[in-house]
């Protein structure tokens, strides 16, 4: 479905971080990237929707690269690709509700939200999308009274509005408890179960890589080091 072939990143200070990377991921794959903090991990998945862009090499998806792609053929490309991330991200003083439409905007304009008219259409969406992860309740409160892990609820129902192919999941977890990290996890594994989602979702811890993982990659310092499946993972220990 997906496949890197030899992408490379090198930042504007010179550094490398993705170092010919390769590999491949299969629809409906839960994939997981792991490695310590700094290897690339961040790096590989804002490859993907180009949040950032690549120095070389390819990310084939249905025969297009989305490394070449303009920023004008971009946005189809993006709307099929949700991404959550560690810190959430998302606009503290406005409602759940609100955080959840401005996914329907593309993947970072929350502040677009403020002033476009969402349609009806786009609300009862919404409202589904808050009914996937448990959150219909909160629907009007600010985000920023909600906890950590209803918050992270709110930024998958939030990709959930783009109704994606691929969810993008950045450290999803790391900054929530093990029981939280959990719970979240779950969720993903429900969408990628349920719905067919693909997940790409980068971890560091091993126990809950081989809970969910369908699929492994190890990066070390921007290259590939480890490739195996969740079964692999789980006949280690
Ligand atoms: P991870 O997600 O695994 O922690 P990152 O992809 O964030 O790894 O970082 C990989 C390497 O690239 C690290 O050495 C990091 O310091 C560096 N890096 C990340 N972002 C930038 C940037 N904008 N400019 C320069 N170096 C960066
Ligand atoms: P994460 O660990 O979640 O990837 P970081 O805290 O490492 O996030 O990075 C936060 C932001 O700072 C990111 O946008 C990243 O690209 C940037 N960044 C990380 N390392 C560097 C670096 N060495 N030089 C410049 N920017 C960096």
């Amino acid at each position: 479905m997906l496949q890197y072939k030899k992408l490379s990143k090198t930042y504007p200070d010179g550094t490398e971080a993705l170092k010919e990377v390769s590999f491949e991921v299969e629809k409906g794959d839960f994939l997981v990237i792991i490695g310590l903090s700094g290897s690339g991990k961040s790096t590989l998945l804002r490859c993907t929707n180009r949040l950032i862009d690549p120095t070389s090499g390819e990310i084939l998806w249905n025969g297009e690269d989305i490394a070449s792609l303009t920023q004008n053929q971009l946005r189809p490309v993006r709307r099929k690709i949700g991404m959550v991330f560690q810190q959430f991200n998302l606009v503290k003083r406005l409602s759940v509700l609100y955080n959840v439409l401005s996914g329907r905007l593309g993947y970072m304009d929350n502040w677009k939200s403020l002033t476009y008219r969402f349609s009806k259409e786009d609300k009862d969406k919404a409202m589904k999308a808050l009914e996937r992860v448990g959150l219909t309740k909160q629907a009007w409160k600010r985000a920023s009274e909600l906890s950590g892990g209803q918050q992270q609820r709110v930024g998958i129902a939030r990709a959930l509005m783009q109704e994606p192919e691929i969810i993008l999941a950045d450290e999803p977890v790391a900054s929530l408890d093990p029981v939280l990290a959990h719970t979240i996890l779950g969720y993903l594994e429900k969408l990628n179960k349920e719905d067919g989602i693909t997940v790409i979702c980068s971890l560091h811890y091993l126990d809950l890589v081989q809970r969910y993982a369908t699929r492994v990659i190890g990066l070390r310092d921007g290259r590939v080091v480890y490739r195996g499946t969740g079964e692999d993972i789980r006949n280690m220990t």
